[in-house]
């Protein structure tokens, strides 16, 4: 018999995500603070909960997809939460994007009660979460991640056991540090292009068919490009990545220029529209510099598979 998982933020992603395991035929157990998000997940055949540890009691497992470490604390054990509701064996599996130390910390606290955890943040974006094709970053033991894969590859196309709690969080952290590099670095060549007087479609697919090209100048400059820029991630969200980047490079004595520059103009971008904002927004620093925009005809709003 399958695993059975109570599922525990269904924002953006865990949304998605949530909805491939039901897809897949798991039972799901839902809970979040924003009755909308529940009914949505409801509606395509999850059973709703009244709290993180009521969630967990019924489906013996959890998985959490959370915005910040503190919130993953308060979900995990809290008055209500995950820990007073699984049972001992039961599994914690989180997919939210958190910090080393945290999930080290956060794994003990599970561990005193019982509770195995698996960490497994997941990379590629909203528009891959939506159709089961993200990637997976694995932390744990690694008979845990066989026991939990069938749920994993419900909801990811890949996955990579980076090895014990804590290594999935770096490499984690890694990856979406070059991301937000890239977007900086896409919209500036896209502004080099326009005020070069380019087509910027054109410029868009010979940057795609080069050797300056990257996954976000793919995906990401084709929502600048159509002005939507709804890429699904927040400027709150790469502000916290970007945090644990710079946090990392202390502990481990490495210098990150690029990053600490990246996260600077993130701050900027915080600053002029929002923590709810786009992170692709962080763009349009330059187009309100420069004062002209980076549209062409010809690209989605929101990103297709
Ligand atoms: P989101 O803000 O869209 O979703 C968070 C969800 O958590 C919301 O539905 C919110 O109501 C719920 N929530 C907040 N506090 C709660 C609480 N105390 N109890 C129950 N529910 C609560 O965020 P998201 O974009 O889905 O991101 C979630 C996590 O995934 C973050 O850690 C993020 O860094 C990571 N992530 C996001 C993406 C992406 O493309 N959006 C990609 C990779 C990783």
């Amino acid at each position: 018999m399958s695993e059975s998982y109570a599922f525990i933020g269904l924002g953006h992603l865990g949304g998605n995500l949530a909805a491939s395991l039901l897809r897949n035929g798991f039972a799901v157990t839902v809970f979040d603070r924003d009755p909308t998000a529940v009914a949505r997940l409801v509606a395509l055949g999850a059973t709703a909960a009244s709290s993180p540890a009521e969630a967990a009691a019924g489906a013996g497992n959890a998985i959490t997809c959370l915005p910040s470490p503190k919130v993953s604390e308060a979900v995990l054990a809290g008055p209500g939460g995950l820990l007073e509701g699984l049972p001992k064996g039961g599994t914690w599996i989180e997919m939210s994007t958190n910090g080393r130390d945290e999930i080290i910390r956060l794994a003990a606290l599970a561990s005193a009660k019982g509770v195995e955890t698996l960490e497994c943040p997941v990379t590629g974006g909203v528009h891959l979460a939506a159709v089961g094709k993200i990637t997976a970053l694995v932390g744990g033991d690694a008979a845990l991640y066989e026991r939990h894969r069938p749920a994993i590859e419900a909801m990811c196309a890949k996955s990579f056991l980076m090895g014990l709690i804590g290594s999935a969080a770096v490499i984690k952290v890694i990856t979406n540090m070059l991301a937000f590099i890239h977007l900086v670095a896409a919209g500036e060549a896209l502004m080099l292009a326009k005020q070069g007087g380019l087509d910027l479609a054109q410029s868009y697919h010979a940057i795609v068919a080069s050797s300056g090209n990257s996954f976000v100048h793919e995906t990401e400059s084709q929502l600048v490009l159509n002005g939507s820029y709804d890429i699904g991630f927040t400027m709150d969200l790469a502000l916290k990545d970007l945090g644990f980047a710079l946090g990392m490079g202390k502990d481990f004595g490495v210098p990150l220029d690029l990053a600490s520059r990246v996260h600077a103009i993130f701050e900027q971008g915080k600053e002029a529209y929002g923590g709810s904002a786009w992170s692709t927004q962080i763009v349009r620093l330059l187009e309100d510099s420069v004062g002209t925009d980076l549209r062409a005809p010809g690209f989605p709003a929101k990103l297709e598979i």
